[in-house]
């Protein structure tokens, strides 16, 4: 790889001056990067380039409205954009509306912290029918992502919704899908999906995964939450057939959170297996939740290009072993949302430059964030699409403090200008959205969210989000 790099690339004879980075992407990783790049050298100069015309990636798009202390962080990334040796430059898709070669030729060092942009698939039959959909599309949906307005999802058609996957944005799907309007209304949530959500018919939603209650990814205080909701009912598991429950002595091999996680499981499922819900009003007019373990997706089936049921073959897990028994059992559902990961992908142009992409795990490889001479990566395209902020900014503070050390020992970084945007500017075409005219685009969006008493209102266009700014 090393020839690859060298035509690119300095050493530097004498102790550098203060490095000039690009940063790709403006969510957690790129902020976080950012903060502590600034900590090791307040000369550092950042420019920071968004795909998008608005900052904060899955903290606008991805962390569900009804975790308004979850987007905290996003006064927290204001203060770092307030920098006066910083530049946020939306609206700039690099790869497409800027050439990767390009914005290598005028920084020193550039930050890969693009994120997760793609969704893993299931690979299986009926995957593409309609009423199948990403969880990145339903999440979208209800956070008022502009690439996912037109979802097609119609809640008022709505009886049966299988969610495959059983990890924290399964549960962020689910408490949303089944709070009350009212509870979610005060909160930035899309108002036309909270339309939808009054007009709801839906009876039962299934969360389900492939393996046995042990193996599940959810934080406790997520599933706390969905048990607690008044607006739904717990229903034990329907579907799974090796219902197994750890005895204390196997509970004992997990450590102390992974054991109140599954405690809280079971408990729940005998409880609602002793009290199941029988009468009228009991069933009516309160929706229905459960989990079902063990069940490994296969096919799903529909009538005249629609969802109707998913098919699924019983699978046994034995310590970490999934084997596959011979019974099947389909689930039925007018909705179905695959919800098994977001997954990072090259961005156009890597290969030319030599930027080692691993297509199976979705990761620039690297070497704690270090990838090449002057290229580093922090977060999802670091890691894989896991951890949370503030694992991603542990994370981002490492990658920060290699790129800072290799500076100083006078590693060989890009060969850049030095320019940074200024270099840049003449050749993007696209209208820029600068820091300030975020912060007008936001303005706006708390305004548009007092007629609805709500704390804002977001633009579901682009075109929107830029008239304000009349570009
Ligand atoms: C649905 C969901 C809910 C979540 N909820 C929580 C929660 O409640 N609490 C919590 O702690 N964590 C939560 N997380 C995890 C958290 O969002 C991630 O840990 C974090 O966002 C990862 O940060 P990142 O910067 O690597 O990626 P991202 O946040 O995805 O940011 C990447 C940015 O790069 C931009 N980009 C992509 N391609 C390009 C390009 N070619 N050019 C320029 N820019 C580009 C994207 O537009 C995006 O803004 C959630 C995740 C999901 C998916």
């Amino acid at each position: 790889m090393s020839k690859i790099w060298l035509p690119l690339v300095r050493r530097y004879s004498t102790q550098p001056s203060s490095p000039v980075v690009g940063i790709l992407g403006s969510g957690p990783a790129a902020f976080y990067t950012a903060h502590r790049l600034f900590r090791n050298d307040p000369s550092i100069k950042i420019d920071m380039y968004e795909a998008t015309p608005v900052p904060f990636g899955l903290v606008r798009y991805g962390v569900a409205p009804d975790h308004p202390e979850v987007k905290q962080v996003e006064h927290k990334f204001t203060e770092i954009a307030n920098n006066n040796q910083f530049r946020f430059l939306g609206n700039i898709h690099v790869g497409k509306d800027l050439p990767l070669s390009t914005l290598s030729q005028h920084y020193d060092a550039l930050v890969y912290a693009y994120g997760a942009p793609s969704d893993k698939l299931l690979n299986i039959p009926g995957e593409h029918l309609r009423g199948v959909y990403s969880a990145r599309q339903v999440v979208g949906w209800y956070n008022s992502d502009p690439r996912h307005q037109n979802v097609g999802l119609s809640l008022s058609r709505l009886k049966d919704l299988v969610v495959i996957g059983q990890g924290n944005v399964s549960l962020d799907i689910a408490r949303i899908m089944l709070s009350k309007p009212e509870q979610l209304s005060p909160t930035d949530i899309n108002p036309l999906f909270l339309q939808q959500l009054c007009e709801s018919t839906l009876q039962r939603l299934h969360i389900v995964g492939r393996r046995d209650l042990s193996s599940v990814s959810f934080t406790i205080k997520e599933l706390r939450e969905l048990f607690s909701l008044s607006s739904a009912t717990f229903l034990a598991p329907e579907y799974t057939s090796s219902l197994q429950f750890l005895s204390e002595e196997a509970l004992s091999t997990f450590d102390r959170a992974r054991k109140r996680l599954i405690k809280l499981i079971q408990s729940k499922i005998q409880a609602a297996q002793q009290n199941p819900p029988t009468s009228p009003s009991q069933k009516n007019p309160s929706n229905f939740w459960g989990l079902e373990f063990g069940l490994t997706p296969v096919e799903i089936l529909g009538r005249n290009g629609q969802v109707e049921k998913v098919r699924f073959q019983k699978t046994e897990t034995v310590r970490n072993d999934t084997t596959s028994s011979s019974d099947f059992v389909e689930i039925p559902a007018q909705a179905v949302v695959r919800s098994i990961g977001y997954k990072s992908v090259p961005i156009p142009g890597m290969q030319e430059l030599g930027i080692p992409f691993d297509m199976t795990r979705g990761v620039i490889l690297n070497d704690d964030g270090h990838i090449g001479p002057g290229m580093y990566a922090s977060g999802w395209v670091k890691n894989g699409p896991v951890g949370v902020i503030a694992s991603t900014m542990m994370d981002s503070f490492s990658t920060a403090d290699k790129l800072y050390k290799d500076w100083l020992a006078r590693e060989p970084f890009l060969k850049g200008t030095k320019a940074g945007w200024d270099g840049i500017r003449p050749i993007v075409k696209t209208p820029v959205v600068t820091w300030k005219d975020w912060e007008a685009i936001k303005n706006h969006e708390i305004e548009n969210g007092l007629q609805h008493e709500s704390v804002s209102e977001k633009f579901r266009t682009w075109d929107d989000a830029l008239r304000v700014l009349h570009k």
